[in-house]
């Protein structure tokens, strides 16, 4: 685990922000599906699976080195090449 000795918050509606790079280096678009576990009294989030690394789009993700990514996004980025 690794600590990165930031505290937030919760506010009032039981939220709490991710740093941006936080999100940023763990590929957490906006729309990526999270999980919830409860270990003890530690709160575990889990990036949820088949979630596009760069949009979070859960539709029609494929695995490209390691990096999951939404066929829009593949077909976008062909578009910039
Ligand atoms: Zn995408």
């Amino acid at each position: 685990m690794t600590a990165t000795g930031i505290e937030r918050k919760l506010d009032e509606l039981g939220r709490v922000v991710l740093p941006k790079e936080l999100r940023n280096t763990m590929h957490l678009a906006t729309g990526t599906p999270m999980r919830i576990y409860v270990e003890g009294n530690r709160i575990i989030l889990e990036k949820g699976s088949h979630a596009c690394a760069i949009c979070g789009d859960t539709q029609n993700v494929k695995e490209i080195n390691g990096k999951e990514v939404c066929q829009n996004c593949i077909t976008a980025i062909k578009e910039q090449g």
